[in-house]
């Protein structure tokens, strides 16, 4: 698909989604976030994303893997943009990921996303922020927009908001809302599944992940499970940030 599709552009006016009394935090720390010098180009995340039709394909899914489950994650994903929205109108989704059980945040950058036969690929950035920071930017995003600045100091950095204040320009941000995932973990023949189950406002779907470096022989794999044990699929045509931004399920 082309890749404006992937990110289409923000609809305004932005519903103020999935805004929490407790995610307001007066204790305001600082973030730390450990910017790598940054590299030639931007590493690539390649990922198989097969979705799943309904609740009861995922049941037998997550049936089936449980021998291999490792771990089940709580995701909140919020995203920001500029209110001309700067960031989606350049292909691009700044992300806040918080991942229970463990209280961890991560702030992540992706840009230039495609999607083709249930493969995913898309440039891809992440840096830690500390969690109690993080949820502070989240009712307050210019926050978020002065890490690493000069005047913050200096000795914090970060190279993903660097890259939004010079490169996209953006000097302003709002927060989005997002949606929440429950992730289920498989280790299964050395591939790490991720069996998702997302909520949005708007409704629940479901997909399989899998990071890979051989995404056309691993989906190969992954297809067989799904059609020996009658498990139904179909390729991901849209990731889900797209899903969050066109507000209806795919
Ligand atoms: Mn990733
Ligand atoms: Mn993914
Ligand atoms: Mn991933």
């Amino acid at each position: 698909m082309p890749l404006a599709a992937a990110f289409p552009p923000l609809p305004l006016p932005i519903p103020a989604l999935l805004r929490r009394q407790n995610w307001r935090n007066p204790n305001t720390t600082r973030p730390f976030a450990a910017a790598p010098d940054r590299p030639l180009a931007e590493p690539m995340e390649v990922e198989i994303k097969l979705r799943l039709p309904d609740a009861a394909a995922h049941r037998s899914l997550a049936a089936l893997l449980s021998p291999h489950h490792l771990k089940t994650l709580h995701q909140e994903n919020l995203f920001f943009d500029s209110p001309q929205s700067q960031l989606s109108r350049n292909l691009s989704a700044l992300r806040v990921r918080f991942s229970g059980p463990s209280p961890s945040a991560v702030l992540s950058l992706k840009s230039k996303p495609s999607i083709s036969s249930g493969i995913s690929r898309v440039e891809e950035t992440e840096e830690p922020l500390e969690e109690s920071f993080a949820r502070s930017c989240l009712s307050d995003p210019g926050q978020l927009l002065s890490i690493g600045k000069e005047d913050d100091g200096g000795h914090v950095r970060s190279e993903i908001m660097r890259r939004v204040r010079e490169e996209f320009r953006v000097n302003e941000l709002v927060c989005l809302g997002g949606f929440r995932n429950v992730r289920g973990v498989y280790e299964w023949k050395g591939l790490k599944l991720e069996l998702d189950e997302t909520e949005y406002s708007f409704g629940t779907t479901y997909e399989l992940e899998c990071e890979s470096g051989e995404p056309e022989r691993d989906r190969e794999v992954i297809e067989g499970l799904l059609r020996e044990n009658g498990v139904s699929y179909s390729y991901s045509e849209v990731n889900k940030f797209a899903v969050f931004m066109s507000r209806k399920l795919p």
